[in-house]
């Protein structure tokens, strides 16, 4: 048998329901602060994302599905979105367009990582960038939406870890700092060796737990800001202790990608195991410029929605509107009863009923493996008597209800339900 590849995952029903429902409450919130969809090609150059991410990362050095096209093209499955977000901004004028400086996307993102809970070569991001701006309002915003939307969702636990990575000003002398202080340690792994020297700031970020314990006592960059990235930082902080919102600084968050400069930012959630940070992001100044494109501020973040689903409280997002099966016996009655089943969808309730002429127990047990919350049998006497009993599967109660009213009858009880 032909298995899915390593990593990737397939996402069947019912737990489709759970993403399509946290996809949707994204939607809401991020409409509520203004962002629009954009939708982006899962193939970019491979340019594109060795130019933006850096080619001593992780993503860039290890993790990428890169291969030659028919045309000779080095193409990349996209590892992630900032960049090419940024990529379609800058190709297609949009930041010349009134109301697109705030996009999110929706997506699977692909990367060669060793496969572990949390952890997938094929995963899924929502995505959020807003462009244009430098103010420090902005970044308190797109925290406080990730938050209020991590809430909604029902996460508990969270943990919003904050850092400020300067900007081309302050950066270098905090680089040389920090590169003094790694030189002067022995013992640190082939790649941080290799780091030490062409990206100290990749040391931080290093997963080895001999070198993070070779850290302590290293310089902070907080240390080292600029008066403007100083004062920017204390701005985001003292908006997010204004909004009511916990966070804790952590001076080693410089996160996996070269691009961030000034505020990073990530969200853990407890009960995720080593992989647990479900979101981060951060400010990326420079990366327009980078892309060959103006100077064009901006931050954004990615949730991981294939973690996110794993904290998600185990009920939301199931809950649909309630079935109704038709259990019909003989054909008149299931000529009837398949008429019955596109007058009740007309109202906006799925119905179901059997194709297959089964017996009576059989199309109960069918019922109930559906989740059928409302059953109606139809045979010769109800067809006679133009009336039949609807009963209620949780409570048992059943009542005679004409067939002619059947869909407005239980288009009445959903809006009862949801209206209680
Ligand atoms: P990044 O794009 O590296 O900033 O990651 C943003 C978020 O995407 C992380 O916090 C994770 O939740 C998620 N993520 C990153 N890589 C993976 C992966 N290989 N598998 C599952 N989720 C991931």
């Amino acid at each position: 048998m032909i298995r899915a590849i390593r990593g990737m995952k397939d996402i069947l029903p019912p737990e489709t329901s759970r993403w399509q429902w946290v996809e949707s409450q994204a939607r809401e919130v991020f409409e509520l602060y203004g962002y629009r969809e954009i939708r982006l090609p899962l193939l970019e150059k491979t340019e594109l994302f060795a130019r933006s991410i850096g080619a001593d990362t992780d993503i860039v050095a290890k993790e990428m599905y890169t291969f030659t096209d028919r045309s000779g093209d080095s193409l990349t499955l996209r590892p992630e979105a900032t960049a090419q977000v940024l990529r379609a901004c800058l190709e297609n004028g949009l930041m010349r367009r009134a109301g697109v400086n705030k996009l999110y996307l929706i997506g699977p993102m692909f990367r060669y990582e060793r496969p572990q809970k949390g952890r997938y070569r094929q995963f899924h991001q929502i995505n959020c960038e807003a462009l244009g701006s430098d103010a420090p309002e902005l970044d308190a915003e797109v925290i406080l939406m990730l938050v209020d939307l991590l809430g909604k969702l029902g996460i508990k636990d969270l943990r919003l870890l904050i850092n400020s990575l300067g900007c081309p000003e302050c950066t270098p002398d905090f680089k040389s700092q920090l590169q003094l202080f790694l030189a002067a340690q022995e013992g640190w792994c082939d790649d941080c060796r290799r780091r030490l020297v062409v990206n100290p700031l990749r040391v931080l970020d290093c997963k080895s737990q001999h070198c993070q314990a070779l850290l302590v006592g290293a310089p902070v960059m907080e240390d080292s800001l600029c008066q403007d990235c100083a004062r920017h930082y204390r701005r985001v902080l003292s908006l997010l202790e204004g909004a009511g919102l916990a966070y804790e600084k952590n001076p080693r968050l410089v996160r996996g990608l070269d691009y961030y400069t000034r505020t990073t930012f990530e969200v853990t959630a407890a009960g995720l195991g080593a992989q647990d940070a479900v979101a981060g992001g951060g400010r990326y100044n420079g990366l327009a410029r980078e892309l060959g494109g103006p100077d064009l501020p901006g931050l954004g973040f990615a949730i991981g929605e294939d973690r996110l689903l794993e904290v998600l409280p185990p009920e939301a997002g199931l809950e649909g509107r309630p079935l109704t099966f038709l259990a019909a016996l003989g054909d008149a009655a299931r000529e009837r009863a398949f008429l019955c089943l596109q007058e009740i969808r007309a109202q906006g309730l799925p119905a179901a009923m059997d194709f297959e002429g089964r017996s009576l127990k059989s199309q109960m047990s069918l019922a109930d493996r559906l989740g059928a919350a409302y059953v109606v049998i139809l045979g010769d006497q109800e067809l006679a008597s133009g009336q039949a009993l609807l009963r209620h599967m949780a409570s048992s109660q059943q009542d005679a209800v004409p067939l002619t009213e059947l869909a407005p009858a239980l288009a009445a009880r959903a809006g009862l339900k949801e209206g209680s």
